[in-house]
Formats: structure tokens, C-alpha cells, sequence
């Protein structure tokens, strides 16, 4: 991109240049991704620590194009969130998500609940509980079964964000907290929402049983999750040491790749279809 010098000419700089023009490109193949079928799901377990039991999954988008190869959502999220495109593919995301509920009801495997990911821009919009309803209503799948992940940044930013967290509530859909504790929730208005899930932040898993602040900081809230009688999940449990100290301090769920990376409807249904009976 050109920007504009100190007495308003522009200068001109190839190396932003090609970055930008990279960016633009990644954004016009972004945004005929979804009629192109380039846009996907994988989906990651969520489990009982103690018993291995599969409580839920969380879908996670994915990106393949042709030109680009695989785009992490890392990378192409918040691009969509910059375009407002971000609308199209989560509408897409959530009609998608509750749609596979159903199929893997149908192939014989339960999946109790299905975690989807909502980004501010879809909150602010304002339009997001009436989508809700049409996804339930378009596919039949129970409220009870579908859980909204948001982040604290979107629940204390969000002018309407109250609005939107009862209207959800009185849908039946639940709501977890994303990434909780890197943001900056204040607690006496989390307590006056509701809240149905504390998801404890990767960052804060990763080196337990090493660094004694992210320990205390985990402990802190599913030690906070329980005096607010919500549900804590742990994501990011990548080892049988995380899970133990888990289950010590009281935090009875799990998302990792302890338990399972996130992968494609069919491998999920492979993978658990054939332990129903155990
Ligand atoms: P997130 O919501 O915090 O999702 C968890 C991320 O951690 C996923 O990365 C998942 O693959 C990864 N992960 C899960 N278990 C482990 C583990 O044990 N170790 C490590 N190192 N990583 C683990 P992914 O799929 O690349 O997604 C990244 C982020 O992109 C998500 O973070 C979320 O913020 C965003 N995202 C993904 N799908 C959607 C979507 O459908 N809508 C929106 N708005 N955002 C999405
Ligand atoms: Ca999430
Ligand atoms: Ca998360
Ligand atoms: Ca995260």
C-alpha cells in the first residue's frame, strides 16, 4: 500500500507493497469461499476426564483453497472480521454445525452438545439470537444442544451484549466464556449474566506443573467457576500430567489433543461411534 508522507506525497514502498497485495488477493479468494465449497468443519471432543466420556465438541472453520493451500483461521478470521465477511461465514458455520448434529444422530452416535464460535462483529451486529432460532428451527436440533462460545472481550465490549446473553438464554442455547481469564471480564457483571461454561484459556494449561502462576491462575478460576456454579472446561490438554492436575483442583472436563485433535465428521463418528458401548 502507498501511505501518505509528510507533506502529502505518497511514498512508495514495494515491500508493503507486496504484503498488501497479498492481503487484498487472500481476501477476494475469502470471500468466494464459501460458494466455491473451500469452507469446512473439523471438530474437536470435549470429555469427562475420569471417565473418557465424549460431552461435547467444539466446530472449528477451515479454509482450503486451491491457490493458497490450507489457511489457518488464525490468519483469515480476523481478515473476515476487518471485511464484515465474517457475517457470511458464520451464519454458514452455525447452519453447518447444527446440520452435523443431525447427521451423526442419524449414523448412531450422540454427541451430546456442539460448542460453535462467535465473533464480536456477529454480536454486534445485533441480528445473532433471531439466527439462532432459524438454525434451530431450519434443522430441528434441540437448544439444549448447542452452546455459543464467546470471548470476555465480547461480552464487556458489546453494547448489547446483555441483551444478546438473555435472549439467548430464554432460546435455551448455552454460552461459554472462550479464552477465559486473558481478557478483562469484570466479574460483578459476569455474575449477573447467564453464564453457563468457564472455558480456562490454553495459555494457562500449557505449563502447569511448571510455571506456579499459571497453576494458581487455573486453580483461581475453577475455584471462581464453581462459586458461580458454572462449568469449567480446560482446553488446550495436550498430556495425562494437565488432566491429572486438573482433576486434583476440581476441573472435571477437557479439550486437547490428549483427547483428540479437531477432524472431519467422519473420523469424529469413526473414532467415538465405536466406543458407545464401553
Ligand atoms: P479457539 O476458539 O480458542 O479454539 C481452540 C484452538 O486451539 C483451535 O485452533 C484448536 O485446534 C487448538 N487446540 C485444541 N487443542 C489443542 C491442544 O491440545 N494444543 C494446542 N496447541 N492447540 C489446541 P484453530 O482451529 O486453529 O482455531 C484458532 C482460533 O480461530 C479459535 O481459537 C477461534 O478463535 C478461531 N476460530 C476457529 N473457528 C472459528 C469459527 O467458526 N468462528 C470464529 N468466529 N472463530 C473461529
Ligand atoms: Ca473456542
Ligand atoms: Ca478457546
Ligand atoms: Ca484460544
Amino acid at each position: 500500500a502507498k501511505s501518505r508522507g509528510r507533506n502529502g506525497y505518497q511514498f512508495y514502498s514495494p515491500a508493503m507493497d507486496g504484503e498488501g497485495v497479498e492481503r487484498l488477493r487472500m481476501e477476494a479468494l475469502l470471500r468466494r469461499a464459501i460458494e466455491r465449497n473451500e469452507i469446512f468443519l473439523h471438530y474437536q471432543p470435549q470429555v469427562e476426564i475420569d471417565s473418557g466420556k465424549l460431552i461435547g465438541v467444539e466446530a472449528l472453520v477451515r479454509w482450503h483453497n486451491p491457490e493458497l493451500g490450507h489457511v489457518s483461521p488464525v490468519r483469515f478470521i480476523p481478515m473476515a472480521e476487518d471485511t464484515g465477511f465474517i457475517n457470511q461465514i458464520g451464519e454458514w458455520v452455525l447452519f453447518e454445525a447444527c446440520r452435523q448434529m443431525l447427521r451423526w444422530d442419524e449414523a448412531g452416535l450422540q454427541v451430546p452438545k456442539m460448542a460453535v464460535n462467535l465473533s464480536v462483529r456477529q454480536v454486534e451486529r445485533g441480528a445473532m439470537a433471531p439466527l439462532v432460532e432459524q438454525a434451530l428451527a431450519a434443522t430441528g436440533l434441540a437448544p439444549r444442544r448447542l452452546q455459543l462460545e464467546v470471548t470476555e472481550s465480547v461480552i464487556m465490549n458489546t453494547g448489547d451484549a446483555l441483551a444478546f446473553v438473555h435472549a439467548l438464554h430464554a432460546i435455551g442455547v448455552g454460552l461459554a466464556i472462550d479464552d477465559f481469564g486473558t481478557g478483562y471480564s469484570s466479574l460483578a457483571y459476569l455474575k449477573q449474566l447467564p453464564v453457563d461454561v468457564l472455558k480456562i484459556d490454553r495459555s494457562f494449561i500449557k505449563d502447569i506443573a511448571l510455571d506456579s502462576n499459571d497453576e494458581a491462575i487455573a486453580i483461581a478460576i475453577i475455584q471462581l467457576g464453581k462459586s458461580m456454579n458454572l462449568s469449567v472446561i480446560a482446553e488446550g490438554v495436550e498430556n495425562e500430567e494437565q488432566a491429572a492436575f486438573l482433576l486434583r483442583h476440581g476441573c472435571a472436563r477437557a479439550q486437547g489433543y490428549l483427547y483428540g485433535r479437531p477432524v472431519a465428521p467422519e473420523e469424529l463418528l469413526e473414532t467415538w461411534g465405536s466406543r458407545k458401548h464401553e
